[in-house]
């Protein structure tokens, strides 16, 4: 009997960090400071760095980093509620409820079919009197077309963000920095979260990079806009007990940061484990027999994906995730269900049609990618859907 191969072993994964984890977990606890100390303050200053921008805000989770960007432009005077901000339809809820949150209408756009990221050549026409910002999600951790998007944004004087929380470290392999409206001096380092006006970053622990709870995080070269995240995120406050704004309390906390400290210097090696794995995959899967489809089929994978979920998409999902756990092979589907088809969407999109996008959360199965599957896990999953997608 095979030994079962999980999506995705947390606990194998966070014990790979062991002891360093622990010690440092045990050394915050003893600590006796638990927010807005040390450990946050390094972390922010470590992943600015590794991002590219000037500065990096801690904040509770990816959703709350989405809506007080928004929030901040709003008390900058450059967007009031009720404007729009166009989004891909296909994504996790998580980012249209971010916008609406603060305020905003999301309006959403059909992806690519072939990066299931937003088309940005369908973006135009859905633009308004009232559009102020483009929302692009690195889906899967595939980045987005940002030359494409930031020509657009420039073009109609919208801001850019990055919903980047499925894309820790992808990065821009060309040596262009178009995407970028950065006025920095050094070159640019051209990851995710440095790609746009400002980012979103969520840890949740089965992200690239996880802590070991909640967390989140803003990225950003904007200094009046960092200042505000992060006063919103403090109850409106710079000064303790001194409230400017009507913020919320949204903060990384010091425990959380100690631990994505310890992990993101591993977080590019993690990366090239991924995409080594996605490169057997894409030889191994036999697509043309199967009748399997992935995004972008290049025989090779693509340097700027950090393959966050490898996708495949089949017409009989149902059957083949089930074949695949009956040999003990754990997959998962992202998403089942688009935003707005969910109930809790349904009053605002009513019966918005949008195909491209209910083909792919009708199609889509992901394999197991965790950076520490061993070579001969990756050749059974691959001999396993060879296998079961012909025996038909
Ligand atoms: C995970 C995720 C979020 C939300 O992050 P949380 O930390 O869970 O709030 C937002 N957008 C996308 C695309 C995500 O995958």
């Amino acid at each position: 009997m095979n030994s079962i191969i999980k999506y995705f072993d947390l606990h194998q994964f966070n014990n790979s960090f062991e002891p360093t984890l622990s010690a440092e977990l045990l050394r915050v606890t003893r600590s006796g400071w638990y927010l807005q100390g040390e450990a946050t303050a390094n972390f922010e200053r470590a992943f600015a760095a590794y991002c590219g921008t000037s500065y990096c805000i801690g904040t509770g989770n990816g959703l709350d980093a989405i809506t007080l960007i928004f929030l901040g432009y709003q008390e900058l005077g450059l967007m009031q509620e009720g404007d729009e901000v166009i989004v891909p339809a296909n994504t996790f809820i998580a980012t249209l409820l971010g916008v609406m949150r603060a305020g905003l209408r999301p309006v959403l756009c059909e992806p690519c079919p072939d990066t299931c990221n937003i088309d940005p050549s369908l973006v135009e026409r859905l633009i308004t009197p009232r559009t102020r910002a483009l929302l692009a999600v690195h889906l899967y951790g595939r980045l987005a077309d940002m030359e494409a998007l930031r020509s657009i944004a420039d073009k109609h004087g919208l801001m850019l963000v990055e919903d980047a929380a499925q894309a820790h470290g992808a990065q821009l392999t060309d040596n262009s920095s178009k995407g970028s409206r950065q006025d920095t001096d050094k070159a640019p380092l051209l990851r995710a979260g440095g790609l746009a006006d400002a980012a979103a970053f969520s840890f949740y622990p089965a992200k690239n990079l996880g802590a070991l709870g909640d967390g989140g995080a803003v990225t950003t070269s904007d200094s009046k806009l960092a200042s505000l995240v992060r006063s919103l995120g403090n109850y409106g406050s710079k000064e303790k007990y001194i409230h400017r704004y009507r913020g919320v309390n949204s903060r990384l906390d010091e425990l959380q940061a100690a631990a994505l400290s310890v992990k993101l210097p591993r977080l590019d090696d993690d990366n090239a484990r991924r995409r080594a794995i996605v490169e057997k995959y894409l030889k191994g899967i036999n697509w043309e027999r199967t009748g399997l489809r992935t995004t972008c089929p290049h025989l090779l994978p693509d340097e700027s994906n950090v393959y966050h979920i490898f996708p495949i998409f089949s017409a009989e999902r149902e059957e083949l995730c089930q074949r695949l756990t009956e040999q003990g092979i754990h997959t998962q589907i992202h998403y089942p269900i688009p935003p707005h088809r969910q109930q809790a969407l349904r009053a605002t999109y009513g019966s918005l049609h949008l195909p491209i996008t209910e083909r792919i959360h009708r199609e889509e199965l992901s394999l197991p990618i965790s950076p520490l599957l061993t070579d001969e896990e990756v050749e059974r999953i691959i001999s396993a859907i060879n296998e079961t997608a012909t025996r038909k």
